[in-house]
């Protein structure tokens, strides 16, 4: 069943091509047409303009914030600092939050936001008085606060600029007692959690290793189960491409080639990630990094080189119809939102490759948001009040078994069994889980249905069905 609200189909634009995926995904529902539209639909569009002041003039400054869904509040996603934000793009990218936060069961609606600067181009002063005042933007319309809208960071955002937003929503709400859970992606140290910056790409790294231990799929492939020694390569040496690759290496995957904008480079021995990162920190370019085999100027090249797993987790429209075919991978892990056109993802399938859709794939950065929202919103750290209790009822434990056993244990292994939960290992659990879950209820989804021929189909039928739900205990519909 088609809808009729979204991008117009002739122009292929990025919400064109998410509605595309989104009406596909829809024949396989029985929800009514109307509820489908409503589903699909941006609820909310801010663009707006303002003026900061740089140098000896003033410059106008392009922002937008989208909520695409209030099916759940608040609403959730990222800012992007790009030059190449639009409206387009930002309707995508909340879209996709929308259905991202429904397949990892995180109870928020979609939302995205943009302001089109290259961040490289502004002071460390210019930068704060842009992130301030696009939050005072927010506020006068609300359109953030912890229970309306909460943004995060995203491509050209970090922790830096979470606070600065945190500082200035709190300043305009003195008294607020949840303030601090109007944002996510905060430093630890300004209320966030342990383990925020790390989570998409540790999140990435599990989806990637869920998919290769099913032996059923793998086979079809030709690839044996499991990650060792599987060869990766990896688009983008930002937070999610960085974090991705270190944990796959660590779950016994070789990353053979890194990919940024100055080119790629390749090893099939294995690149080790630290080096090659403190290369190009000391350097400026990831070229000429001495253990790599092969390096190329253009970086698609890269994309292209021998590997089983391909990991784009930089930006969008990557892997398109013209470079689908030289691809060597058998399964692309979608890091970036995005990553892969529809008419490529065609193609890829009908070669006989799993992509693993962004929407789920890159879905334990808001995962470890939630965490920090209810962190917040809680005013106490994850194992604060158990932590020692825990470990106390353990060490009782331990004491019994021993002296009814005889057997004593060595001080090593008593730590090991005694020690209670830290906020790290408790926020790595409930990520972990979150996507192995996650990743069987789409797959589930797609084998109940020999129509569905890919995970991102199932993964928006998932999310369609779950969203559905939500409305229709809303009473919207019936
Ligand atoms: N920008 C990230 C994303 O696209 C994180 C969003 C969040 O944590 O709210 O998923």
């Amino acid at each position: 069943m088609s809808t009729k609200s979204g991008a117009a189909s002739e122009e292929l634009t990025f919400f064109g091509d998410v509605c595309q995926f989104f009406d596909h995904a829809a024949q396989f529902t029985n929800h009514p047409a109307g509820l489908l539209d409503q589903i699909k639909s941006c609820n909310s569009v801010y663009r707006f303009r303002f003026p900061i002041r740089k140098g000896d003039g003033l410059e106008v400054i392009d922002a937008w914030r989208v909520e695409h869904s209030h099916h759940k509040s608040p609403t959730k996603g990222g800012i992007r600092y790009s030059e190449m934000v639009n409206e387009d793009e930002v309707m995508a990218l909340a879209a996709l939050m929308t259905y991202k936060c429904a397949i990892v069961n995180v109870p928020f609606g979609g939302a995205k936001g943009g302001i089109k600067i290259n961040p490289k181009n502004y002071s460390l002063a210019e930068l704060e008085n842009i992130t301030r005042r696009y939050t005072v933007e927010l506020v006068k319309k609300n359109f953030i606060g912890p229970g309306i809208d909460v943004p995060a960071p995203d491509y050209g955002s970090g922790e830096r600029e979470m606070s600065w937003i945190a500082d200035t929503y709190q300043t305009m709400n003195p008294g607020q007692l949840d303030a601090l859970g109007c944002v996510t992606g905060k430093p630890i140290a300004l209320h966030g959690i342990a383990g925020r910056r790390e989570a998409t790409g540790r999140g990435v790294a599990i989806a990637v290793r869920e998919c290769v231990s099913v032996a059923d799929d793998m086979k079809v492939l030709g690839l044996t189960p499991g990650l060792a020694g599987k060869r990766v390569i990896v688009q983008g040496l930002g937070n999610v491409g960085y974090h991705s690759a270190k944990f796959l290496a660590e779950f016994g995957a070789i990353i053979v080639g890194l990919c940024e904008f100055e080119g790629a480079i390749y090893n099939e021995k294995g690149l080790d990630i630290d080096e090659v990162f403190n290369h190009r920190k000391a350097s400026g370019s990831i070229l000429g990094f001495k253990g790599a085999q092969k390096e190329f100027k253009k970086s698609l090249e890269g994309l292209e080189q021998p590997c089983d797993i391909l990991v784009p987790a930089a930006l969008e429209n990557q892997i398109t119809e013209e470079n689908v075919v030289r691809i060597h991978a058998k399964i692309i892990a979608e890091g970036a939102n995005g990553p892969t056109t529809p008419g490529a993802e065609e193609m890829f399938v009908k070669q006989g490759g799993i992509i693993i859709p962004d929407m789920y794939c890159n879905a334990g950065g808001v995962t470890v948001s939630y965490f920090e929202w209810l962190k917040n919103l809680s005013h106490v750290a994850f194992g604060r009040m158990d932590k020692r209790y825990e470990e106390t009822a353990n060490e009782n434990i331990v004491n019994m078994v021993e002296a009814s056993t005889g057997v004593k244990l060595s001080p090593e292994q008593r730590s090991v069994i005694v020690k209670g939960a830290t906020e790290l290992e408790l926020v790595n659990s409930g990520l972990e889980d979150t996507m192995i879950r996650s990743y069987h209820e789409i797959r589930d989804v797609k084998m109940a249905n020999p129509k569905i021929k890919t995970l991102r189909i199932a993964a928006f039928v998932n999310a369609i069905d779950k969203i559905a739900v939500s409305y229709s205990n809303m009473g919207v519909w019936p």
